[in-house]
């Protein structure tokens, strides 16, 4: 993340590499903020309120917000970034 090592192996990208690749991946969550209505609201019940409260309570600030947004950025070696792109997901082949 710092720009001077692959995050992944660690070698040293300014002294051993031409290029270097940054992956930037932000993971947020899909939902559209418009669409609760008023009504919505309105129709939760104030046990609903409380068990979401008590569920957030338990989490901790950082927890609270990575279960919205979470970024994050890594420097990859021309190597590293060549097995990234074979599986960016663990798990997940390119090709589906
Ligand atoms: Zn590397």
């Amino acid at each position: 993340m710092d720009g001077i090592c692959c995050d992944r192996c660690g070698k040293g990208l300014l002294l051993d590499e031409d290029v270097r690749y940054q992956v930037h991946i932000i993971v947020q969550a899909a939902y559209d903020p418009m669409e609760i209505t008023r009504e919505d609201l309105q129709k939760t019940s104030s046990s609903t309120w409380k068990a979401l409260l008590d569920r957030l309570e338990n989490l901790t600030e950082k927890e609270a917000q990575d279960q919205v947004h979470r970024e994050l950025q890594f420097d990859l070696c021309p190597p590293c970034q060549k097995l990234y792109l074979e599986m960016p997901l663990p798990g997940l082949s390119e090709s589906r």
